[in-house]
């Protein structure tokens, strides 16, 4: 590959400040500037000339068409081509784009879902510029982040929530700074650096696989003699193939301006991580979206395959994402980093505060905000966080939030009963933070890593739930200490009670054990949702309701039919494995594994016919098991095409989604551990599918 010149290459498709600033008059920057840096109503002349200015850029640099581009609820991108031509009067055409197309779209809507929202309010929906992620070129299309709604408003996607999201907690912090005497400031903003998990895997292997193909994820396969015990992929040389795809990803990466920074390999073989430098949470979810399609599309070009499933190989490591999070200030302040002064720092502990009460209190929107039907098979599972959501501190943090606790001294510090607003606290180092990698929920210097996400999750939705919860707690603080007589004294008290009413929820120790679940579920009373169909209902409990429609970030119409949804995702995608894993056995395995019976029948007899010497044991012994497994085999495959027949007759969605939960999972997973075992007894030369062995070295 040639050498780039990274600095020229990077965001050279994006139409970002740099450009606009270049670009557009001095009165129309400071406008947009407006808009997107406080939300200021955009003016349509405003409008008119930024569309004129992009569609120039964008024709410049090799764009046809345009599209409006959103996050559906399906949890993929959706666009819409329309091109920039139209008529001219002399027969020829036009480069055309006008304010009213940059603002506004209207795609047809009717094939994304909407949970009865569309039914309920208007058969249309439409997009809306969301000027503060950038647009920028794709496929010689100019592509316009928007956010999608109903004509009556209600949100159809995942950016209308996450914007509303981070207007609330910008509201509340501000209120809530104003109070330390922060009047300077002008906006507050949440900041997100996803990592990103994936395998790779090679194409032809992939193609022979029906399961990858239709479902993401094999459905079956015993496990290779070699898997990740050796764990010496994670720093290994990384091989020659990853390496030119990770070369080539970087660059495209780069040219959409995606800070892609750190890449290696991950604890599986296959297995790779890319983590992009933070930024703004919107732009974040934009960024990260587009990264998993380039990532896609890129492997493609290397002959390779790019699984997003969270668990592609069961018994082997699954993929995650990292949610790192913080809070920050126009000014430049990171409001989760401990400050210079004990005024500082007392703020800090109390926008601390705010995040441990929120996770405390909505722990189940947390959970059903990463739940999925694939991320239902890591979580719990020893190798990602369990489906219990708690917060790792470290040690000095929680020494610190205790000695405050308990009126003690803070040996770190000074010999003196800690006092908020008098003592400094010491600067936490990284490396003397979290390293405690079992905890969902983790305090890393100065930001939360939120680690239950799955690889496929878009980011939007537990950043709508993280930053609505701690919006709330922030209200809370502000009406509390607004009133106050005594700042210092109350300030004190309220961090004191919020520290000890919620202590529950901070655990530093190992959240894979066994002991932990029972601590957690027995002695603490914290929520372990274990599946989607468990957590996802929750999104309606009536604290959860009131709390996000307090904040205007969900509607109740809304709230209802996202959690419809999310339930039918989770159904549908379980229905299909179902499906798949029939058609594989009826068509694949049951003939393959008849084959091979009937090859060790006739070996032994005719080698019975040549001496009644012989035992034939290998053959008679593997014929019978794998005669008896074919019972199995045969039996269980009947059971789950009776669920999935019964199945059909539910007809509500959480009827359906519990029938999966209890009916068909356990009978897929029976189904496929008779099947697997079938596998080790039969030649790999009859086997129809490409083994773990085959699909996890297939890459060079
Ligand atoms: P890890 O040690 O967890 O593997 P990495 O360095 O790979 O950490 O990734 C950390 C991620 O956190 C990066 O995406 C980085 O940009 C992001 N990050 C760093 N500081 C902040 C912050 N203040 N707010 C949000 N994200 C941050
Ligand atoms: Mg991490």
């Amino acid at each position: 590959m040639e050498k780039q010149n990274v600095p020229e290459l990077f965001g050279s498709l994006v139409f970002n400040d740099k450009v606009m600033r270049a670009r557009l008059s001095d009165k129309v920057y400071a406008s947009l500037k407006k808009t997107i840096d406080e939300n200021a109503r955009l003016e349509t002349e405003v409008a008119e000339a930024v569309a004129e200015e992009m569609k120039n850029w964008a024709l410049e640099n090799g764009a046809t068409h345009f599209t409006h581009w959103f996050q559906p609820l399906t949890g993929v991108t959706a666009e819409k081509h329309d091109s920039f031509i139209s008529p001219s009067p002399d027969g020829g055409v036009l480069m055309e784009f006008s304010g009213k197309e940059l603002i506004k779209g209207e795609p047809d809507a009717s094939s994304f879902p909407s949970g009865g929202l569309r039914a309920t309010f208007e058969a249309r929906g439409y997009t809306a510029w969301d000027p503060t992620s950038y647009a920028f070129i794709k496929d010689h299309t100019l592509c316009i982040p928007t956010a999608f709604c109903s004509y009556s408003g209600e949100a159809l996607d995942k950016k209308t929530p996450l914007l509303r999201s981070m207007q609330a907690i910008n509201r509340q912090a501000k209120r809530v700074l104003k109070l330390f005497g922060n009047d300077d400031v002008k906006y507050v903003r949440t900041s997100v650096g996803p990592e990103q998990e994936y395998f790779l895997v090679d194409k032809d292997v992939f193609n022979k696989r029906p399961d990858l193909i239709y479902t993401g994820r094999t459905l079956f396969g015993a496990m290779p003699p070699r898997g990740q015990e050796m764990d010496d992929h994670y720093f290994g040389v990384i091989k020659p193939r990853v390496n030119e795809f990770m070369e080539d990803l970087n660059n495209e990466l780069w040219k959409l301006g995606i800070l892609a920074k750190t890449e290696h390999n991950e604890v599986a073989p296959a297995q790779h991580e890319l983590a992009p430098i933070y930024s703004t949470t919107n732009v974040a979810t934009d960024s990260n979206q587009l990264t998993m399609e380039i990532m896609k599309k890129v492997a493609s070009r290397h002959n390779m395959v790019c699984l997003l499933h969270e668990k592609p190989f069961a018994g082997v490591n699954g993929s995650g994402k990292h949610n790192n999070w913080s809070i920050g200030t126009d000014t430049g302040v990171n409001l989760l980093s401990p400050g210079k002064t004990p005024y500082e720092n007392a703020q800090f502990l109390l926008f601390l505060c705010a995040v441990i009460q929120a996770v405390d209190d909505y722990q189940d929107l947390l959970r059903l905000s990463v739940a999925t039907a694939g991320n239902d098979h890591r979580l719990g599972a020893n190798e990602a966080p369990p489906a219990i959501i708690s917060i790792f501190l470290g040690e000095e943090l929680s020494a610190i939030l205790n000695a405050i606790k308990e009126d003690k001294p803070y040996e770190g510090v000074e010999d003196v009963v800690m006092k908020l607003g008098v003592h400094s606290l010491p600067r936490f180092r990284r490396d003397t933070t979290d390293r405690n990698r079992t905890s969902p929920f983790a305090f890393t210097g100065n930001k939360f890593e939120f680690r239950s996400l799955g690889s496929s999750n878009s980011i939007a939705c537990c950043n709508i739930m993280l930053n609505a919860a701690v919006a709330e707690s922030l209200k809370q603080y502000a009406d509390e200490l607004e009133q106050s007589k005594d700042f210092e004294a109350d300030l004190h008290a309220l961090i004191k009670r919020v520290i000890t009413e919620h202590q529950r929820i901070l655990f530093d120790g190992n959240g894979y054990g066994e002991e932990w679940v029972k601590e957690a579920t027995e002695v603490r009373g914290l929520s372990n949702l274990k599946t989607t169909a468990d957590a996802m209902p929750h999104l309606l409990d009536e604290k959860n309701k009131v709390m996000l429609m307090e904040h205007k970030v969900f509607t109740e119409a809304e709230l209802q039919s996202r959690c419809e949804i999310m339930l039918e995702n989770y159904v549908k995608t379980v229905n299909i494995e179902g499906n798949t894993m029939v058609d594989m056995v009826r068509k694949n395995y049951l003939p393959a594994i008849e084959r091979y019976l009937f090859q060790l029948a006739q070996t032994t007899s005719l080698m019975k016919g040549v001496s009644d010497k012989v035992k034939c044991e290998y053959e008679v012994s593997t014929l019978e098991r794998l005669s008896e497994l074919t019972d199995s085999i045969l039996a269980s495959v009947k059971k789950l095409e009776s669920d999935l027949e019964e199945f059909k007759s539910k007809d509500n969605v959480f009827d359906s989604s519990a029938y999966v939960r209890d009916e068909l999972l356990p009978a897929m997973d029976e189904l496929r551990k008779y099947v697997d075992d079938a596998e080790m007894l039969t030649s790999q030369k009859d086997w129809p599918f490409p083994s773990y062995g085959q699909l996890l070295f297939s890459v060079s």
